[in-house]
Parts: C-alpha cells; sequence; structure tokens
C-alpha cells in the first residue's frame, strides 16, 4: 500500500522515532507547530478515526502517549486528531498529534 506512515513504520523511509513498540510508533512531524510535535500511530494500517474496527487500538495509541511524554518529561501537552479532508487531515493513516512547548488556544482554529 502506498501509505507514507506504513512505510515510516515498517522503516521502508526515515523518521526521527520517539517511541516504538509491538502496536505503536511515534516520529517527530516533518513540519513542527510547536517545540514538541510528534505524530503516534498503530503500525496496522487504518486510513482515519473512522475506519478503526478494534477497540483494542484505541488503548494501544493512547496508553503510549503518557510513556511517552514522561520519557520527555512533558506534562502538559496537546493532543488533536484531524479526522477528514474539511478537519484538518491529510495523511489518511490514523495519527496522534502531540504538541508542547508553547501556549495554546482555544477554540482550535
Ligand atoms: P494531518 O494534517 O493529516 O492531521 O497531519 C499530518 C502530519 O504529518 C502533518 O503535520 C505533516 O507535517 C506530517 N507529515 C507529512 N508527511 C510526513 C513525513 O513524511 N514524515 C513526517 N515525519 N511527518 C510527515
Ligand atoms: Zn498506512
Amino acid at each position: 500500500m502506498d501509505c507514507i506512515f506504513c512505510k515510516i513504520a515498517n522503516k521502508e523511509i526515515p523518521a526521527d522515532l520517539i517511541y516504538e513498540d509491538e502496536n505503536v510508533v511515534a516520529f517527530n512531524d516533518l513540519n513542527p507547530t510547536a517545540p514538541v510535535h510528534l505524530l503516534v500511530i498503530p503500525k496496522k494500517h487504518y486510513s482515519s478515526l473512522n475506519d478503526i474496527d478494534e477497540e483494542k487500538v484505541f488503548g494501544q495509541i493512547f496508553s503510549a502517549i503518557p510513556k511517552i511524554t514522561k520519557k520527555l518529561g512533558i506534562k502538559e501537552y496537546r493532543t488533536v486528531v484531524n479526522t477528514g479532508k474539511s478537519a484538518g487531515q491529510s495523511v489518511f493513516h490514523i495519527h496522534v498529534h502531540v504538541l508542547s512547548g508553547r501556549e495554546f488556544t482555544w477554540p482550535a482554529g
């Protein structure tokens, strides 16, 4: 499958890997929008949040996040999942943005 995040998960193309376990990989975003900007993805391909059909995947992704932030010494961060083009999704392999290191405004733009 021609998916850039599958290729990163399979180590076919390089990325700045921050964390890896059996099910999940985290790496630095290529175009960071905050001093810390990671993407956390399942190794298995799901195009978006709408396509996850196994509940355990949510646990695999979200239980990895506090492990990663703890390792990085981060206590405050924003997690974002864009689903669909109009919501800002540009890569169609589900990913959770983890952003930190600056003040964030709300509501989101
Ligand atoms: P989305 O807009 O789909 O929520 O987020 C996709 C994110 O993936 C963007 O923040 C973009 O900078 C990042 N991105 C796109 N291609 C690559 C890549 O090849 N490597 C890395 N590390 N990040 C990427
Ligand atoms: Zn993929």
